[in-house]
């Protein structure tokens, strides 16, 4: 049967009405030392010291960016140990002992409304890049790069769309922290001398359409505007977004900045609020708890660095204990699994999903079309697949696996189980080398 797959099942419903709970107080806080873009690091704490908290105790090193690691608590740096990361690797955290004092670091300060309307966009920049704030959505792009632009914007875009399976970590924070996501906008649009800008969400949320359309009436004259799309996925992937709420199609590999457009995810513009207004780095995030594996899925707020070992008795554990489980980071679509619980909460993890492992058999491909139909940048992945299996690189090249977005549509429209996106992932090393 053929199938164009846009509209993945929603699962959404497991959480998005529930209250974050806040747990800001673990004993230990845990923060990476390297991840995907930085594989480098350099320390400037010893073990025994004393840290505050949004201290900058290292910093991870790549070939393009460093990126400042910040104490997300204050207290006392006990050692170094593994744990895994976002992209689902084992990797070396700098432990940190909380003595639950919350001591601020002299570099966290509050600015006065007439000290923000003062600030350059060059200014801004810098302190966006001090803070180390990231994609929040998941990208990890460091934010102040895309500040460095130097295009005339005239429209910022907020994603709220969070179009993944499961998480409501985005949602939560929209309907929680309202006035955040406006200040941290009203913060963007100065830096860009941007008058127009919109909060865009999916149609279905008509919770979170509710606030915002309150909200917004109290900034009259912002140029703020709510921006209703579509409900299909991948509805949050900035091509498909700009599309629907400006009616403009990037190219292949063109910047939105190149239309005289910025996106920012939502929780990002959150952080932008708190570092420009306070010049504090990220120190905790919104999460989502989920899936079929747990007992009560839950959000939470909580402190960057927090173990989700420490999570799980608060979803009720799990539901079948006898029973393998699969944990993914991220949503089901794009995130990365990890083989156990052993997962520490970074600036970037918006859920774990916690699924009960299921055997399942892959069956021959039956050139039913429905992984080229529903692929969103129009490749071909079965052909892709068969040139992968039979190692044709010249082959690979030809079919331009690299415009692939990993969006998982193919695998997830397969109608023989076939794992088709990991065959793309591999196309994807083979034609960069
Ligand atoms: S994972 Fe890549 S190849 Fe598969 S549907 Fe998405 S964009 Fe297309
Ligand atoms: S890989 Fe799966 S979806 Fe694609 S043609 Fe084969 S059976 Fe159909």
């Amino acid at each position: 049967m053929i199938a164009k797959t846009r509209h993945i099942s929603d699962t959404k419903n497991l959480t998005g009405s529930l209250p974050a709970i806040r747990y800001v107080d673990p004993k230990f806080l845990y923060l990476p030392l390297t991840n995907a873009r930085c594989t480098k690091y350099e320390i400037y704490i010893k073990e025994g010291e004393h840290v505050n908290c949004c201290q900058m105790v290292g910093k991870r090193i790549g070939p393009f960016f460093e990126q400042p690691i910040h104490a997300t608590c204050s207290g006392t740096f006990v050692g170094i140990e593994k744990h895994y990361h976002r992209n689902g690797k084992l990797t070396d955290f700098i432990k940190i002992e909380n003595d639950f004092k919350d001591t601020f670091d002299p570099e966290v300060k509050t600015r006065t409304p007439d000290e923000i309307a003062k600030l350059t966009k060059e200014e801004i920049t810098e302190i966006i890049k001090n803070c180390a704030l990231v994609g929040l959505g998941g990208s990890s792009f460091p934010t102040y790069v895309k500040f460095q632009t130097d295009k005339p914007i005239h429209m910022i875009l907020v994603n709220g769309i969070e179009c993944e399976p499961y998480i409501t970590a985005d949602h939560r924070l929209m309907l929680e922290f309202p006035y955040r996501v406006m200040d941290g906008l009203k913060y963007v649009m100065q830096a860009f001398n941007c008058k127009h800008a919109k909060i865009c969400i999916k149609s279905k949320y008509k919770d979170i359409e509710t606030v915002y359309r309150q909200v917004i009436k109290e900034y009259e004259g912002s140029g703020i505007e709510l921006c209703l799309v579509g409900n299909y996925y991948p509805q949050g992937w900035e091509v498909e977004m700009i599309k629907n709420a400006e009616g403009i199609q990037l190219n292949t590999g063109e910047l939105p900045s190149n239309q005289g457009i910025m996106n920012f995810n939502v929780s990002t513009m959150v952080g932008i609020y708190k570092a420009v207004k306070y010049n504090m780095p990220v120190i905790k995030r919104f999460i989502t708890i989920t899936g079929d594996g747990i007992k009560f899925p839950k959000n939470f707020r909580v402190r960057v660095g927090t173990s989700i070992k420490e999570l799980l008795p608060l979803c009720g554990g799990y539901k079948n204990p006898e029973k393998d489980k699969v944990f993914i980071l991220g949503g089901p679509m794009m995130g990365a699994s990890v083989p156990n619980d052993d997962i520490i909460v970074s600036k970037t993890v918006t859920s774990i999903i916690v699924l009960d492992k299921m055997d399942y058999v892959e069956e021959p491909c039956v050139r039913c079309g429905s992984c080229v139909l529903s692929c969103p940048v129009h490749l071909e992945p079965v052909q892709i697949m068969n040139a992968v299996k039979t190692l044709d690189k010249e082959r690979i090249k030809k079919l331009n696996p690299l415009k692939c977005i990993e969006c998982g549509l193919c695998a997830y429209s397969c109608t023989s189980k076939i794992q088709v996106t990991d065959y793309i992932r591999k196309a994807k090393m083979i034609a960069k080398l």
